[in-house]
């Protein structure tokens, strides 16, 4: 099994990228995070998880915390857009 490590960024007063529908970007990155650390256990793996809470990641820390650690390290984020109708693709 794998120790995969979770950054859900942002959070507490750091909210970045808003929609005009009212979602916040560290609101659906926790969700996701969140999501994801019950499967990725739930199949085995350990987790690392920078937050579970509505607090401010601090990535660079906890970054330094992972290395070496783990096998597979995910910053989750997502992009604001100016219409709840955009769409953007990324590779
Ligand atoms: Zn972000």
């Amino acid at each position: 099994m794998a120790t995969i490590a979770l950054c859900a960024g942002h959070g507490g007063t750091n909210n970045h990228a808003k929609s005009p529908c009212g979602l916040l970007e560290k609101d659906l990155n926790l969700k996701v995070a969140l999501w994801l650390r019950d499967m990725l256990q739930a199949a085995g793996h350990t987790v690392l998880m920078a937050r579970t809470t509505d607090v401010n990641a601090n990535e660079a820390q906890f970054a330094a915390n992972i290395n070496g650690k783990c096998d597979l390290a995910l910053a989750i984020h997502f992009n604001g857009f100016s219409s709840c109708s955009s769409t953007d693709n990324y590779t």
